[in-house]
């Protein structure tokens, strides 16, 4: 698979078709728990309708696409909206409170002993200020003059089936990207100017060399190594198992399924690691990492988010997804000419998924179909594979009574092209 013409088209796709959809069509938010402010009373001006998008004219949509930042992520757990409004109310040393809510975080996931987690703004910024570490360590005249690295390392190795756009990130740094395909050209691309090995866990199986083998050799050849595991919970134990492979720095996103802050993300690893990322990041100024700022409140939220996602019964969960699909799947496939197809990826959003085909009976290009889904009221976002070649969606992140509301509405379009 092409994973750079995935992740361009997906992004472009996105960008322009859900733009599209969120001008046309709109739909009223449930107001009950949106009209009242955090202390209980109730909001009066902006917002006093329950749907702030709708006061500003913005449309919502039905999500059957999955955590996609350019939706909004995921829909923030209220344990995590309550727990954020409390941070919003004091002050505090925010180096402090990243120290104390990465030990908190390494306690609750077991990490290693000499372990230890940031809370960032992302997994993006969790890459940057990850790399920036590795870079600097503590020196305070290298923070300073990133991305110029005079007197630091260079280059970052990386499997080419692994480039995608979120290595702009390592890029920012000032560093090279040197691309290896194998075992070969990776031991003839180290040097002393390595500064780290790379690897993009959703192109595992794209690349020659695997995600258990590449932390192997960044040990043998005593280079650093960084996993991108940004949308690979679940399982849960991802969010441990690349520290006990012998990562030494993990990338996650806070904003996806573990539904913590939108903006907020973890770099888990070895604590001088972890360190040395904090010092390249806000709160510090004169670092590369100072526009990555992270709230006190997000920093809470994070921890909030973990929390209530371990206890989580994700068994449970995943039944819960799969009927949703099941119940589009019974009404669409009543249409003659139309059949379903479920299937769960390897990693990366690792949850039921479903596709809907269809032959010359329905005269319309799964494209067409998806895109009179995003005009229809409510507006609807699924996914057209890489090549628009088939509907599919995703379930995780609709809410009670989206799945019926699906079903509908893709039954009423495929009709309307029905022969
Ligand atoms: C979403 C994603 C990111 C970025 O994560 P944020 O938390 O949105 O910054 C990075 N890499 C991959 C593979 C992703 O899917």
């Amino acid at each position: 698979m092409n994973f750079s013409a995935q992740w361009t088209r997906r992004g472009f796709m996105t960008g322009i078709s859900s733009l599209t959809a969120m001008i046309l069509g709109s739909r009223k938010l449930p107001a009950a728990s949106l009209s009242s402010s955090a202390n209980g009373s109730p909001v009066t001006g902006f917002g006093q309708t329950g749907n702030v998008y709708e006061e500003l004219g913005v449309t919502t949509v039905i999500n059957g696409q999955g955590t996609m930042t350019m939706l909004g992520g995921s829909l923030m757990r209220p344990e995590v909206e309550s727990v954020m409004a409390l941070a919003g109310r004091h002050f505090v040393n925010i180096p402090e409170l990243e120290v104390a809510a990465g030990k908190r975080i390494a306690e609750m996931l077991k990490l290693p002993p000499d372990y230890s987690a940031l809370v960032t703004c992302g997994a993006a910024a969790a890459m940057l200020s990850g790399l920036a570490g590795i870079l600097t360590r503590d020196n305070p005249q290298f923070i300073r003059q990133l991305p110029e690295l005079t007197g630091m390392k260079s280059e970052v190795i990386i499997q080419k089936s692994h480039r995608n756009p979120f290595d702009h990130q390592l890029r920012a740094t000032g560093v090279r990207l040197v691309e290896v395909a194998d075992r070969d050209d990776l031991r003839k691309a180290v040097s002393e100017k390595t500064a780290m090995m790379h690897f993009s866990n959703f192109a595992n199986a794209a690349g020659q060399l695997k995600v258990d083998e590449w932390a192997k050799l960044g040990k043998e050849y005593k280079v650093p190594t960084f996993i991108d595991a940004a949308a690979d919970t679940p399982p849960v134990s991802h969010l441990w198992d690349y520290a006990n492979m012998g990562y030494d720095l993990i990338a996650i996103s806070g904003g996806k399924a573990i539904r913590g802050p939108q903006c907020a993300g973890l770099l888990i690893g070895r604590r001088d690691l972890v360190s040395y990322a904090l010092l390249n990041n806000s709160p510090h100024e004169d670092t590369l990492g100072r526009s990555q700022k992270v709230g006190k409140e997000e920093i809470v939220g994070m921890v909030k988010a973990l929390e209530c996602y371990l206890q989580e019964n994700h068994d449970v969960l995943i039944k819960e997804w799969q009927h949703r699909l099941e119940l589009v799947s019974a009404e669409v496939s009543k249409i003659p000419g139309v059949t379903t197809k479920f299937y769960v990826p390897d990693i990366a959003n690792h949850v039921p998924h479903m596709e809907i085909r269809w032959d010359k009976r329905i005269s319309a290009t799964p494209r067409e179909i998806n895109a009179a889904l995003r005009k229809g009221k409510p507006a609807i976002v699924l996914s057209t594979g890489e090549e628009g070649e088939v509907l599919s969606l995703n379930s995780f992140m609709l809410q009670p009574g989206e799945d019926r509301i699906i079903a509908e509405a893709v039954v009423a379009v495929l009709k309307a092209h029905a022969s």
